[in-house]
């Protein structure tokens, strides 16, 4: 078989990620509930996701972004209520944000497995990840990568198909070989899409409604959605095959 090129994203690809952010941001719409009697948790939940959003385009995937959208819907329902703003609470919730950060991250079931089968395979495999470098570092390292990845690590703030295209050029990749691996539509598919290589779709157990966008690109490679990691080695082994029998056909 052919060596290709592999991406893979991590967050909600190879580890979980979704869920440590959902389980602190229901610890923050709890104790937002007890300072604004008036405000139910879906209002807050909905200005937190508007507010972390929003400060993508400005701040890109930097961590402190995540934090400080938690002390933005504080001091916009402050604002709306006529509460006043403390400083204490303002210094809660910034600690409360950053604790997303220390929670230690879990495999997606068949992680090691599943790079463990491609690197056997003699496939280049490559991580390709979003958001900032010290905490994409420390999930790396917790989950030991670099068996598989070593230095072919690529850490983006802004992980757009710019991001994407300039990884394909540093590695010299060849596009009819080469795949992007992961869970975001917005992030991981779409860019792949436009940059022609090709795509493995895998939805995550919980998305992050950034990530979710309608895929509509005009591309010549393969586009394929598997419902779990483990599945990612035959379908690559068997979309290589049908390609090799087109061309000898
Ligand atoms: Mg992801």
């Amino acid at each position: 078989m052919e060596k290709q090129n592999i991406l893979f994203n991590l967050d909600d690809t190879l580890a979980y990620c979704n869920r440590y952010f959902n389980q602190v941001i229901g610890e923050f719409a709890d104790q937002m509930t007890i300072w604004f009697d008036s405000i139910t948790k879906e209002e807050i939940k909905q200005k937190q996701l508007q507010i972390d959003v929003a400060a993508i385009s400005q701040h890109g995937l930097k961590s402190e972004r995540f934090p400080e959208s938690f002390i933005g819907t504080y001091k916009y329902f402050c604002d709306l209520t006529g509460k006043e703003k403390k400083k204490d609470e303002i210094q809660y919730l910034r600690k409360l944000g950053l604790k997303v950060f220390e929670i230690p991250v879990e495999p997606i079931p068949y992680m090691n497995e599943t790079l463990q089968l491609l690197k056997e395979e003699g496939h280049e495999l490559y991580l390709h990840t979003g958001g900032d470098e010290a905490n994409q570092r420390r999930k790396i390292a917790q989950l030991e990568l670099a068996t598989y990845f070593e230095n072919r690590v690529f850490i983006s703030e802004h992980k757009d198909t710019t991001a994407l295209s300039d990884i394909l050029k540093t590695i010299n990749a060849d596009p009819k070989v080469t795949w992007m691996i992961g869970n975001s539509l917005r992030t991981d598919i779409v860019p792949a899409l436009e940059m022609d290589i090709h795509a493995i779709y895998i939805p995550a157990e919980t998305e992050w409604q950034y990530n979710v966008v309608e895929v509509n690109v005009e591309h010549s490679s393969a586009f394929l959605t598997v419902n779990s990691l483990q599945e990612v080695p035959a379908i690559i082994y068997q979309s290589i095959n049908e390609q090799t029998m087109s061309t000898y056909r």
